[in-house]
């Protein structure tokens, strides 16, 4: 669910399950949810494990290293809150800890500079008064 604020920045809806991802965030942490019966970790939060359907999970902090996975690169403003910030990019990453989530990565004006597999770090920025997850390159990351 997506809803606006007066900027016109779509922001994200906190409901109960997902309200401790957001607080997290605003406390510099990026956290993501293990399943305690098979142990799959994920993202976005769900209340119950997407590989074996039990409910028996807990929060987990990320380490903040992670690395791309796939991107594409917005020449269109599909919502005109972000029409000012073309050409930008919108990326999956994947978490060191496995969870893989949509993001952007920053500090990249040049899209070639994007490379499948690049290690990544996580940034946490603010948009819309939100704290949100998103990636810079990062020197490799074992
Ligand atoms: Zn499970």
């Amino acid at each position: 669910m997506i809803a606006e604020n007066t900027a016109g920045v779509p922001l994200p809806v906190r409901d109960a399950l997902s309200d401790p991802y957001w607080t997290a965030l605003e406390d510099g942490r990026h956290i993501f949810q293990r399943c305690g019966a098979c142990g799959h970790a994920w993202l976005p939060p769900r209340a119950e494990c997407p590989v074996c359907l039990q409910a028996a999970w807990a929060w987990e902090t990320a380490s903040g290293d992670a690395r791309l996975i796939s991107w594409v690169v917005y020449h269109t403003a599909f919502h005109p809150a972000f029409a000012d910030r073309l050409p930008y990019n919108v990326a999956v990453v994947e978490l060191r800890e496995g969870p893989r989530l949509i993001s952007n990565i920053s500090g990249v004006d040049d899209p070639e500079a994007l490379q499948i597999e690049m290690p990544l770090r996580l940034s946490i920025e603010r948009e819309g008064g939100v704290a949100i997850p998103r990636y810079v390159p990062a020197p490799e990351n074992g």
